[in-house]
């Protein structure tokens, strides 16, 4: 187990394109396993590569549902439908939270930690969590997409 610091905002790293695996090795397999141990660590939804400083297009997400965990190695969105606007939040940006809109639903193509090609869809909140950590993938950030931020009051609100 192997808990990495996360890389907080402002850096590079986080603002960069990542570069596409092409390697499928156990590195990579190590690589995803830290991502995972950090991101239960820390109760996160989803961690992208270059958030511990690695700046590859490889991403985990596990929302707590009948999913499980999700590795997304070099995923690529090919089709989304509809719009949602919730509360958003980034383990690189603590304690800050606000409103995003996104996809209702997306298909994604990736990749798993052999190489070997998958298609998935998902809607809601996995949608969210997903194309949150691949527009980190991109060096996008979501306080880019941010519509207004949410304190603590209001975040207690929105969860419900
Ligand atoms: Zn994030």
């Amino acid at each position: 187990m192997a808990i990495k610091p996360i890389v907080l905002h402002p850096a590079d790293v986080l603002e960069q394109e990542c570069e596409d695996v092409t390697v499928f090795d156990r590195k990579l397999s190590k690589l995803l396993k830290d991502m995972y141990d950090t991101m239960i660590e820390l109760d996160g939804v989803g961690l992208a590569a270059p958030q511990i400083g690695v700046p590859v297009r490889a991403a985990v997400v596990d929302i707590d549902d009948h999913h499980g965990t999700i590795e997304l190695v070099n995923p690529v969105i090919i089709e989304k439908r509809g719009s949602q606007t919730g509360p958003e939040g980034c383990l690189s940006f603590p304690g800050l939270f606000g409103e995003v809109e996104r996809s209702e639903y997306v298909k994604v193509q990736a990749q798993n930690r052999k190489g070997k090609p998958f298609v998935m869809e998902a809607n809601g909140f996995l949608a969210r969590a997903i194309q949150h950590e691949i527009d980190h993938l991109h060096g996008i950030l979501f306080t880019s997409k941010v519509t207004a931020y949410l304190n603590e009051e209001e975040l207690e609100e929105s969860e419900g």
